[in-house]
């Protein structure tokens, strides 16, 4: 079983993002970029599969521009066999990346796509839903258990006040819940091991795909600052302050 993982480099989590003063978006300036943490989860599901000997090959797929190497790097360091870079500067939105992806479907026939449920910079939520539809797959979304049962995969996801398990017959589309496992520190034989690894580059012009954005982005803005707390003396002024002030009762 071939499995193909979608990884994308994002702002590292722990980075305090600043907006560009002109509001057209994030300040990428110096700033430490890391794989997205819901792909990393996905990778280290795959490397899992692949060493409970479910998975024959795990083959990491990035769309953007060529720092991405250094992304397919990371994840070939926790175990992934191969790495596909689409090279491009242009900006992707989820449509045109589920779709670079669906033609590398049909070029590669993975038996499992697994993505991370969420980008943590665009937090769109869509590309897995959107890949899935393209292919006309069938798709587990929000994954906290991935297991394999012959030619079906059997995925609990968390929803709502609970866990719901759903049977896919693979081909199929997973994305990764932040609870499916904990993913391994890639060790410093592991990180040498992954540069010799293969590392195919492509352009969306080779897969004919038209990645033209189709929605356009007028505002980025701060979250607005937060003012300090007061010490109220008793319940009855956090009432009237309630009510007063900050009019919410
Ligand atoms: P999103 O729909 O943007 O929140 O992204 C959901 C998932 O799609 C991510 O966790 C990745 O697995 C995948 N993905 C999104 N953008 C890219 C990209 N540029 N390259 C590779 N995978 C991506």
């Amino acid at each position: 079983m071939k499995v193909l993982v979608a990884v994308k480099r994002v702002i590292d989590f722990n980075v305090k993002v600043r907006v560009k003063p002109d509001s057209t978006g994030v300040d990428l300036a110096n700033i430490k970029m890391s794989i997205n943490p819901f792909d990393e989860i996905a990778v280290e599901e795959a490397v899992r599969l692949k060493e409970q000997g479910l998975a024959s090959e795990v083959v990491v797929v990035s769309c953007g521009s060529t720092q991405s190497q250094e992304t397919l790097r990371a994840a070939m360091a926790i175990g992934a066999d191969r790495a596909i870079l689409v090279e491009t500067d242009a900006e992707l939105q989820p449509l045109a990346v589920a779709k670079l992806l669906k033609a590398l479907l049909d070029k590669e026939q993975p038996q499992l796509v697994i993505l991370g449920k969420q980008a943590i910079d665009d937090d769109c939520n869509q590309t897995g839903q959107m890949l899935a539809a393209l292919a006309a797959l069938p798709q587990a979304t929000f994954a906290s258990k991935v297991e394999i049962d012959d030619d079906h995969a059997i995925v609990t996801r968390e929803v709502d006040g609970g866990l719901e398990t759903l049977r896919v017959k693979l081909p199929a589309v997973v994305t990764s819940d932040l609870r499916l496992n904990e993913p391994r520190y890639a060790s410093l034989p592991n990180i040498m091991k992954s540069k010799k690894k293969p590392l195919d580059i492509l352009n969306p012009t080779d897969l004919g795909v038209d990645v033209t954005p189709r929605i356009k982005t007028l505002k980025v803005v701060e979250p607005p600052k937060r003012s300090g707390g007061v010490k109220v003396p008793d319940v009855a002024t956090l009432v009237t302050k309630l009510k007063n002030e900050a009019k919410v009762i």
